[in-house]
Parts: structure tokens; C-alpha cells; sequence
């Protein structure tokens, strides 16, 4: 990296004139200030444990284009492999006032993704449908005698209704990882995403809000592309393809399994703090979401849904 500036100069900019180095400080003086007074924790931005980078997230990403006044327009590439759909989404900044190109950004989303590809597979209650079945650790209320049964879990949203230890319509019910045989209904949240995630890069591209801000948490695991640098824009096609690096990863490594591990226990760990949810409710959601396996050892796809399920906890009186 040389210590200077590199400004690659647009044509439609430099009718006007490059950036100065005042407004590229006020530039960034200006998206602190917004993260300051009018950014919200956990709705523009969110924390990532364990880090000191926040992330920027989409309302953030909306914010941003609101200051600077730039329009986000969006342009889709489809790839269909079976049932499969990978999209990628590259969003292009327009500043309102001009007209002018300020950047782009790439995003992509696919639902061979973990979290569309499977579905944790949870027993159902038969008699309210909730997937909220937990094993007891206590014999059935007035028969020490017998095992213990199955019950609705009714502080994570179940009837509270009571099954014996060997009912079919709960033993009988298949859990674990499975494919997910809805993935056409996953296509229209792969597309959303895949444009959050170009707008964010986009923002972060062209407001120079990277030495901020970083992707959202969900960025760890896949691909995102951007031009880097602020206002390199309008380069022909084949510079924007060589600037953009695709890094198709549909299994994740090892290592950022690990990495994303840590992040989502930290995470659940945060949010059950927060939410001041007692010892014991802990170990019955991660006991119903996780089916038997611990933080450390369910798999990626499960422990996002116990952090769904934490997030949406709430105290029954
Ligand atoms: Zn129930």
C-alpha cells in the first residue's frame, strides 16, 4: 500500500472535481456524527461480540443513503443448479442532487446456504402445533411411577400440554437436520438478502464507512463482493469485473464454522444476559432447539435457530 490517496477519477466526478482531503475527513466525520446522534444500537448497527467493530445493518445502510442523499438501484444475476437458486445482486448508488454514479456494491445469496438448504427438524405439539416439545426430567404430575413424558414448552410459546413418555404422536416425529423441501418459499427472502447485503456494501464503499462499520454478522459465512475505495465508480465492465472478487463458498471451512461458532454463542449469551432469561429457561430452549446437542457441538444451522428462539423469548407470569 503507498501513502498516498489513490483516487481513481470517474469521468462523470471529474467534471466536477476529485475529493478534496477536507471533504473526505468531513465525509467521515459526517457518518460518525450520524452513528452518534441518530443511529440506534441493535436497529441501524449491531455489536459483534467479541470484536470492537460494530456492523452496519440494512436500516443503517438506509440511513446513510437518506444523508448523503443517494438512490440505490439494484440489478439481479440469477443462477438456477437444480433447485437451487444462487443470486447476485450488485446495488449502484445514484447521487439524487447530480445524477451522478457514486459506486456499487455486491452482495450474493443463495439457498444453498445452511440456513435455507436445512431445516431443524423440532418435534410439533399435537395439540397446538408449536414446535416447543421438551423432554421432562419429572415423572408425569401424580404417577412417580411412571417415566418422564414429553411436555408443550408454554414459555417459548407452546399450550403447556402434558404427553406420556412413550405417546407415538410424539415419539413417532423425525428431528434432526433435513433438507428443506420448501426452498421456493426461501427464494424470495435469498433475494432480499442478497440485496441487503450489496447495499451495505455499497454504503460502506462509497460513504468510506468501512473504517467504521463492518458487514452484518450473516456476511461471515458467505460471499460479498464490492469495489473497494470510495468513488470508484463508472469503471468500464471488464475493470468492474476485475475489481470484484467472487468468492463462491457454498461449505464452509472449518475454520469459519469455528469462527461463526464463537460468534453465535457469544451472541445467544448476550441476548439471554439481556434478557435476564433464567438458568433454567436457558437449558429448556437449548435443550428443545439444539435436540440434544450442546453450543459446542450443534450444528451452524441449529444454533441459529436457538438464537432465534432467544431472541423471541419472553417471561410468562
Ligand atoms: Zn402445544
Amino acid at each position: 500500500m503507498s501513502d498516498e490517496l489513490e483516487v481513481i477519477r470517474p469521468e462523470s466526478l471529474a467534471l466536477r472535481h476529485e475529493l478534496s482531503v477536507e471533504e473526505v475527513v468531513a465525509r467521515v466525520q459526517k457518518v460518525h456524527a450520524i452513528m452518534r446522534q441518530a443511529m440506534v444500537l441493535d436497529h441501524h448497527y449491531g455489536k459483534v461480540p467479541g470484536t470492537t467493530k460494530d456492523v452496519l445493518l440494512k436500516p443503517g445502510a438506509e440511513l446513510l443513503c437518506m444523508t448523503f442523499r443517494l438512490d440505490p438501484q439494484y440489478e439481479i444475476t440469477k443462477e438456477r443448479e437444480g433447485e437451487h437458486l444462487t443470486l447476485i445482486s450488485t446495488c449502484t448508488l445514484w447521487h439524487i442532487p447530480t445524477g451522478q454514479r457514486c459506486g456499487s456494491g455486491m452482495g450474493s445469496c443463495s439457498t444453498r446456504e445452511a440456513k435455507y438448504a436445512y431445516r431443524q427438524a423440532k418435534r410439533a405439539c399435537p395439540k397446538c402445533g408449536a414446535e416447543q416439545i421438551n423432554k421432562s426430567k419429572f415423572p408425569p404430575r401424580g404417577k412417580p411411577q411412571e417415566a418422564p413424558g414429553w411436555y408443550c414448552f408454554a414459555k417459548a410459546g407452546g399450550c403447556g400440554q402434558e404427553f406420556a413418555a412413550d405417546d407415538p404422536a410424539i415419539t413417532g416425529q423425525i428431528t434432526g437436520r433435513v433438507a428443506n423441501e420448501d426452498l421456493a418459499d426461501t427464494e424470495n427472502t435469498v433475494l432480499k438478502m442478497a440485496n441487503k447485503r450489496s447495499l451495505v456494501a455499497a454504503v460502506l464503499n462509497v460513504t468510506a464507512a468501512s473504517d467504521i462499520f463492518t458487514q452484518d454478522l450473516d456476511e461471515m459465512t458467505d460471499v460479498h463482493v464490492s469495489t473497494s475505495g470510495m468513488y470508484k465508480a463508472d469503471l468500464t465492465k471488464e475493470q468492474m469485473d476485475a475489481n470484484r472478487v467472487i468468492v463462491p463458498q457454498p461449505e464452509t471451512t472449518e475454520q469459519e464454522e469455528a469462527e461463526l461458532r464463537g460468534v453465535l454463542v457469544a451472541h445467544i449469551k448476550l441476548l439471554a444476559e439481556e434478557k435476564k432469561i433464567p438458568a433454567k429457561d436457558r437449558q429448556l430452549l437449548s435443550q428443545s432447539v439444539l435436540a440434544g446437542a450442546t453450543l459446542e457441538t450443534a450444528d451452524i444451522a441449529a444454533l441459529q435457530d436457538l438464537e432465534t428462539a432467544v431472541a423471541q423469548w419472553r417471561s410468562v407470569k
